[in-house]
């Protein structure tokens, strides 16, 4: 039997204290949801912000497979015509397929918070409805303080839902607002419901008890069949229930359908997704996900754990994506490590993953994290391997930062670096430093590798990471660079936040070029186009362009055929002479 996963990270969730989303992350984020199969996504508040109302424009160029996408709005103000009434006009704006309007249940409210009677409630929720059905939405109707409503008065409870339901919504969704109900509460009051009114029933719960997990299952056990959360839960207050836990359980427990089939092995890529986006540090004892939730420490569990993972872990930890970790005997990280080289072709290759593994354990240590950071873990995969040659070499850079009595400040970046056998001495300004590097490489890189013009940076974040006792405190910067077929996060860890940029902002780059190289023609190897310096590899798309052909500096000696990549290093040639390693 099917449940229904309605999402709602980008409006409830980002109601919680220190969350804030970019519109590119919003709908960076909608993607991952849709890949993941989830069945709603609800996008934002349309009438709350203009962000909101931008991210509806854009969510309808991406090409999303599953999700539908929903705006959420209220019922219309009191004693307004309902075509008057700019929130949902601002909702109808939005042009979702689907709305999401939330309307009073419970009388107090009505009568002291709205300042109205019972009676104008009852109307504001069925002409919102119908409004919006008329104008061809499907509508979901979200019943706020459904539960306490009910304790105060059900009947009244009872008659909002029914006036919802008249007018023509296609499922009600029962919310526990305040989030202080227990799950015995919820199951009954859902039993009750089901017996007055025979609509599809949903379940929307906050965490004020640390039972919104466990209160949206037992909803679900009572017969509702969609269920609203957020990805770790994340949201105002404590959060609202955490869709992580509920799919997971949902699926591994009660064997309910959810997502699209195989999904659940990402549950746990997804929630580490979320925390980076949301630039928030990961629940290491989150359930199901989190780093320590199959972490084994002492010789005891390690032993039993060792002959059958069953006698201390509730469930596979592969089944979400997550792993095993024996803390003692230092074993950690080789599944993933594993999966994620397998595109590499070099799984086979036993001593070559533990030096990856050891390079991966003493880069976290620093302060590293690959999770939203695929392209520098590629990256690092090529250094190991001995298949990573460097595309320019940095001499040096320099960064200023003027600010004058009256004027904003002025940032300056210099940098200077060997490329294609010359010194690139280049200066740009930025807004702020990570903008003004970015630039000045890229002035120097340009004639050479052309195809850097497609790539823009579109996120970058900063997080403090506690190093251990004793040493001082570093940075982490988590850059996110896209072209027009992908998008892709880089790292760099430093006790200086330029030079942890600048490290962030090199792996994107090469990133970008051995992607580049990777997809080019296998031919382009034969051509001529060199450079005099072996450390320094050259591109084979540059070859391509005949606006390089055209640029002496980049070639100096067209007698070497063979790309001093492989020249340096045979068994790079043996695999694929174009394309030494495939990428994402
Ligand atoms: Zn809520």
């Amino acid at each position: 039997m099917r449940v229904y996963i309605y999402d709602t990270t980008l409006r409830d969730g980002s109601q919680g204290e220190g969350v804030n989303f970019s519109l590119q992350d919003k709908l960076l984020l909608t993607r991952r949801l849709d890949e993941m199969g989830i069945d709603f996504i609800e996008g934002g508040y349309p009438l709350s912000n203009p962000k909101d109302a931008e991210y509806f424009r854009a969510v309808r160029e991406l090409p999303l497979r599953h999700a539908r996408v929903c705006a959420f709005g209220m019922t219309r103000k009191k004693q307004t015509d309902v075509t008057a009434d700019v929130g949902l006009q601002a909702l109808l704006a939005a042009a979702t397929p689907i709305v999401t309007i939330v309307g009073k249940t419970w009388d107090y409210h009505v009568t002291h918070v709205l300042g109205t009677t019972l009676d104008e409630n009852l109307r504001m929720i069925a002409e919102s409805v119908a409004y919006c059905r008329q104008a061809g939405r499907e509508v979901l109707y979200d019943a706020e303080h459904f539960f306490d409503g009910y304790r105060a008065n059900p009947d009244y409870a009872l008659r909002t839902l029914q006036a919802a339901a008249e007018a023509g919504a296609a499922t009600l969704i029962l919310c526990d607002t305040n989030g202080g109900s227990l799950p015995e509460q919820i199951a009954e009051i859902v039993q009750a419901v089901r017996r007055h009114l025979d609509l599809p029933l949903g379940i929307h719960c906050h965490n004020d008890g640390d039972l919104a997990v466990a209160n949206t299952l037992a909803a679900v056990r009572a017969g509702v069949r969609h269920v609203q959360g957020t990805i770790n839960g994340i949201g105002e207050r404590c959060g609202n229930a955490d869709l992580i836990s509920i799919i997971a359980n949902l699926a591994l427990k009660y064997r309910y359908e959810v997502l699209q089939p195989d999904r659940l092995q990402r549950l746990t890529e997804l929630s580490r997704y979320v925390y980076e986006l949301a630039n928030m540090n990961f629940r290491p004892n989150q359930p199901f996900v989190g780093h320590s939730a199959f972490a084994h420490k002492g010789g005891m569990h390690t032993h039993a754990v060792a002959r059958d993972p069953a006698t201390y872990e509730h469930i596979d930890p592969a089944l979400v994506g997550n792993e095993r970790r024996i803390l003692v005997s230092e074993l950690s990280g080789h599944s993933t490590i594993l999966t994620k080289t397998v595109k590499h072709r070099l799984h086979h290759d036993k001593a070559l993953l533990s030096r990856i593994l050891n390079q991966v354990q003493d880069l976290e240590n620093m302060g590293y994290e690959f999770e939203a950071a695929e392209a520098s873990f590629d990256l690092l995969v090529k250094k190991t391997a001995g298949t990573y040659r460097p595309w320019f070499e940095r001499l040096a850079y320099r960064v200023n930062v003027e600010h004058g009595p009256d004027a904003a400040p002025v940032t300056e970046a210099t940098v200077k670096i060997r490329v294609g056998g010359q010194i690139e001495h280049t200066v740009s300004e930025g807004d702020g430093p990570v903008n003004a590097l970015d630039a000045a490489l890229r002035k120097a890189l340009a004639p050479y590798y052309p195809r850097l013009q497609e790539m823009q940076l579109v996120d970058y974040k900063v997080r403090v990471v506690n190093g251990r006792a004793g040493t001082a405190a570093r940075v982490r910067v988590v850059i996110e660079s896209r072209d027009a077929q992908d998008v892709w996060g880089t790292v760099g860890v430093s006790e200086n936040i330029i030079e942890a940029s600048w490290l962030a902002l090199v792996d994107s780059i090469e990133y970008k070029l051995f992607k580049d190289a990777d997809a080019a023609s296998p031919t382009d190897t034969a051509n001529p186009t060199e450079t005099d310096r072996p450390t320094t590899a050259t591109a084979p798309t540059q070859a391509a362009n005949p606006t390089d052909a055209a640029n002496p500096t980049a070639t100096t000696g067209p007698t070497a055929a063979t790309a001093p990549t492989d020249a340096a290093n045979p068994t790079a040639t043996a695999t694929a002479p174009a394309a030494p390693l495939a990428t994402p």
